[in-house]
């Protein structure tokens, strides 16, 4: 589905891909682990063509992401992809509801389709409860549930999270991982996951380790 080859990227003198590979099959959970500033977020920028890596090649269901116009890709991302990041980054502004709602009515998806899926997905998150707050009147687990519904919402093939649980104490950590890796099976999203702690990838199907800018992929047995 995704192929990313000999990724390199710096920012002023500092590598921060060194030669960082990574495949994708469809559906797949593919945890990225590994110690602080050994390049984990930027591979993940790069893999989701928000950061643009300074050589190697990224190539998403046959095309490659750098031979794309910046609004072809945004494009592709809204269309393909969906995001989680550390704190769920919700619109403050807007309720829950509307927040999930919000890249159908980008996709101009009508208002009463867009919030009847989102309801869904709310439901299915278990956090109907918080549909008509704000983001700012919910705690962080139920805010990173949110920002879950709002990645699927979509239908996105890959959902790409950058440590989706590490504003979250283990239990509720757990719940999302849970809630989110099993809503990915059901639609068939394949999902990216970076997370420092093993418990979380605990989740995945694979684990790749960062190292200074370099991949390396983990023999797993036994899962
Ligand atoms: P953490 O676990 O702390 O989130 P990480 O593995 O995600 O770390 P990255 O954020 O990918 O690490 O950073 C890799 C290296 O690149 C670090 O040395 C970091 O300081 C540097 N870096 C990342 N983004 C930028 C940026 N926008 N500008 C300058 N340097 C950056
Ligand atoms: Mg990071």
């Amino acid at each position: 589905l995704l192929h990313a080859v000999d990724l390199h990227k710096s920012f002023g003198p500092t590598p921060a891909l060194a030669g960082a590979s990574m495949d994708l099959a469809a559906g797949e959970v593919v945890a990225i682990m590994g110690p602080s500033g050994s390049g984990k977020s930027t591979l993940l920028h790069c893999t989701a063509g928000i950061v643009a890596p300074d050589s190697g090649r990224i190539v998403y269901r046959g095309r490659e992401l750098s031979a794309m116009s910046d609004a072809a890709r945004s494009a592709l991302r809204r269309s393909e992809f969906g995001f989680v990041f550390q704190f769920g980054q919700l619109v403050p502004e807007l309720t829950c509801l509307e927040n999930v709602a919000l890249p159908l009515r980008l996709d101009g998806h009508k208002r009463r389709e867009a919030e009847r899926r989102a309801t869904g997905w709310l439901d299915r998150l278990e956090v109907s409860d918080v549909a008509h707050k704000r983001p700012g009147e919910i705690s962080g687990g139920q805010g990173q549930r949110v920002a879950v519904a709002r990645a699927l919402v979509t239908g996105p093939r890959v959902v790409f999270a950058d440590e989706p649980t590490g504003a979250l104490d283990s239990l509720n950590g757990e719940r999302v991982m849970k809630l989110l890796t099993e809503a990915a099976r059901d639609t068939g999203a394949a999902v990216v996951l970076v997370t420092h702690e093993p418990r979380v990838a605990a989740y995945s199907d694979r684990e790749i380790v960062v190292r200074d800018g370099r991949t390396r992929e983990m023999e797993l047995t036994g899962r």
